[in-house]
């Protein structure tokens, strides 16, 4: 059985205000994702093994140790947290340290995500493209059915969430964003955030798409999809 010394990490931020609403946070970058979307913002935490870079578990724990009374809560960041069984135990130790639990996830293990949902305060979803769309971003056949499971399972949960969109100009469109709020609707999600895509790297340019401009968009889509707002990139 996985223990929280398993987990991989390949990355800590001490200090966020932006990844966790409401907290001030730390983020723990996880190793290893299965997708591989074509805009990936983090390729170097995509490989699940790496030789070199890597966080040992008691290093993360006492950093957080350290930051307790400075921040309140921490972040599980990817890659894809949701990769590793070792999330559960580490989640869960991490909360009884007294911190807020967030997890950005992909979507990509929902037995996984039901497993450790009653340990969670909020979770960032993303939703990449139409679900029946998904591998010609994620390059991962059946990756649009596990997302769209994953929703349905934090939909019903009562943790809070907000759902995230990334445009990438070559793929999301206004026809796909458009899918995208119908195939969404019937969850009601309290947010969905469409965010404008970067280059990689932490200094990555915001590349450019013309859905942001268009105002007649932005009322069609929240026509469908109420809690819908463009993220811009800054
Ligand atoms: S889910 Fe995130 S980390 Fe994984 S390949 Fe896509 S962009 Fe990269």
């Amino acid at each position: 059985m996985a223990e929280a010394a398993d987990l991989r990490v390949g990355g800590v931020q001490p200090f966020t205000s932006l990844d966790f609403p409401g907290r001030l946070a730390a983020v723990i970058f996880t190793q290893g994702c299965p997708l591989r979307c074509g805009y990936c913002h983090n390729p170097d935490l995509i490989a699940a093994r790496r030789r070199t870079g890597l966080i040992p578990w008691a290093d993360v724990e006492a950093h957080l140790h350290a930051r307790r009374g400075l921040i309140d809560g921490v972040a599980f960041s990817g890659g894809e947290p949701l990769a590793q069984a070792a999330l559960i135990p580490a989640i869960r130790q991490v909360r009884g340290m007294g911190f807020a639990i967030a997890l950005h996830s992909a979507g990509t293990a929902p037995a996984r995500l039901a497993a450790v949902l009653d340990d969670l305060d909020w979770v960032g979803l993303d939703i990449k493209a139409p679900f029946d769309a998904y591998e010609d971003v994620t390059g991962v056949a059946g990756s649009g059915d596990k997302a769209r499971a994953s929703l349905a399972l934090l939909a019903a949960s009562g943790v809070d969430y907000e759902l995230r969109t990334t445009v990438w100009p070559d793929r999301i469109g206004a026809a796909e964003l458009r899918a995208i709020a119908r195939q969404i609707a019937p969850y009601a999600p309290p947010r969905w955030a469409v965010q404008e895509m970067r280059t990689p790297g932490a200094n990555g340019r915001a590349v450019a798409s013309p859905v942001f401009a268009s105002a007649a968009l932005w009322d069609e889509l929240r026509a469908i999809t109420p809690h819908c707002e463009p993220r811009r990139a800054h």
